[in-house]
């Protein structure tokens, strides 16, 4: 995985104007040159993602941050150096390299070191940033492996990076640094808790799309199945039913309410570690897709640490959806 010559032909593929899917240890991403607006108009036309959504820039390490915005706050630079590289998002004021393509016309530009060798080799061999948002088309699942990608977006990509499965598995924590207050617009991989700690005050998660964040879209990580949120402990009850009027049901099974003889057309056993769930979400989302389910009948985990952001994903889910 991630061969020196993979490297290297990805980053000419990149200075080329190209697209490269690449793993990362949140999601694969589809990315392009942040800084030609050609190669960044090409992400939005193969996502099928509307031109005014931004885009995360993400480059090699936390020193090179400067580059890439107006200034950089003080807050903003102890959460660099506490979870970079990692499933960090920071917002910040656009500097002059990025062009307003990738910001969607934002005079924000949002900003990450992404924790995973292969992402980071490439960076480094390319030497400038690489806007991408996740490899997938607007509002569907988020890919999590290279055969994701491939079975999803196939020829639109010019070059694609497998780094096996992404470790993490849900998107980055995006955190809002322009203002006085730092706040989550979207919750990910770094938990509202270990940024807490760092910040040594409350967060907020504000709900309302202030700014624009496709993640804030109702409809968002969908699959083609509906997705159903039931209490936990209604989910077998409930699939049942649907699956009785003639539904093909795929149920979340929570872990603390396993009953294997659930009659079902398809069955996920929820892991029991939180980080095993998030790793696994998008994966249970493709497989019930695959096997034919028309339904998915699911709970949402308590709603902290990593269970915020599988829960934010499970509601965008089962979000109003515009007719496809
Ligand atoms: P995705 O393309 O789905 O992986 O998501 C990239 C995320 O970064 C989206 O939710 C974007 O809206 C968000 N984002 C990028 N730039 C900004 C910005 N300037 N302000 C707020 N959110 C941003
Ligand atoms: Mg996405």
């Amino acid at each position: 995985m991630g061969r020196a010559s993979d490297i290297e032909r990805a980053a000419e593929v990149l200075r080329a104007g190209g697209l490269v899917a690449l793993p990362t240890e949140t999601v694969y991403g589809l990315g392009a040159n942040a800084e030609d607006p050609a190669a960044v108009a090409r992400i939005f036309q193969v996502k099928g993602r509307p031109p005014s959504h931004p885009l995360i820039v993400h480059i090699a390490a936390a020193e090179h941050l400067d580059d890439w915005v107006e200034s950089v706050p003080a807050t903003a630079r102890l959460l660099a150096a506490h979870f970079w590289p990692g499933p960090l998002t920071l917002v910040l004021r656009r500097g002059h390299r990025v062009p307003l393509e990738a910001t969607g016309g934002l005079e924000t530009v949002a900003v990450r070191v992404p924790d995973h060798p292969v992402a980071l080799a490439l960076l480094s061999a390319f030497g400038g940033g690489v806007t991408a948002p996740s490899a997938n088309r607007f509002g569907s699942v988020s890919p999590t492996t290279a055969v994701h990608v491939r079975t999803e977006l196939g020829h639109a990509v010019d070059f694609v990076l497998d780094g096996g499965a992404c470790e993490v598995g849900v998107e980055s924590t995006i955190v809002d640094v322009t203002g006085e207050i730092p706040s989550i617009l979207r919750p990910g991989g770094v938990t509202r808790e270990e940024l807490e700690a760092v910040l040594g005050r409350s967060i907020a998660v504000p709900s309302a799309s202030r700014v624009r964040v496709p993640g804030q879209h109702p409809s968002h990580y969908a699959p083609r199945a509906r997705v159903v949120l039931v209490e936990p402990e209604k989910v077998v009850a409930e699939a049942e039913l649907a699956q009785g009027l003639g539904h093909k049901v795929g149920v979340f099974l929570p872990a603390s309410f396993a009953d294997p003889a659930v009659k079902a057309h398809a069955v996920v056993s929820v892991p029991d570690s939180i980080s095993a769930y998030a790793h696994g979400l998008y994966g249970f989302l493709r497989e019930l897709d695959q096997q034919g389910c028309d339904l998915i009948i699911a709970s949402l985990p308590p709603e902290e640490g990593l269970g915020l952001a599988i829960a934010n994903r499970l509601r965008r889910a089962a979000g109003p959806r515009p007719s496809r």
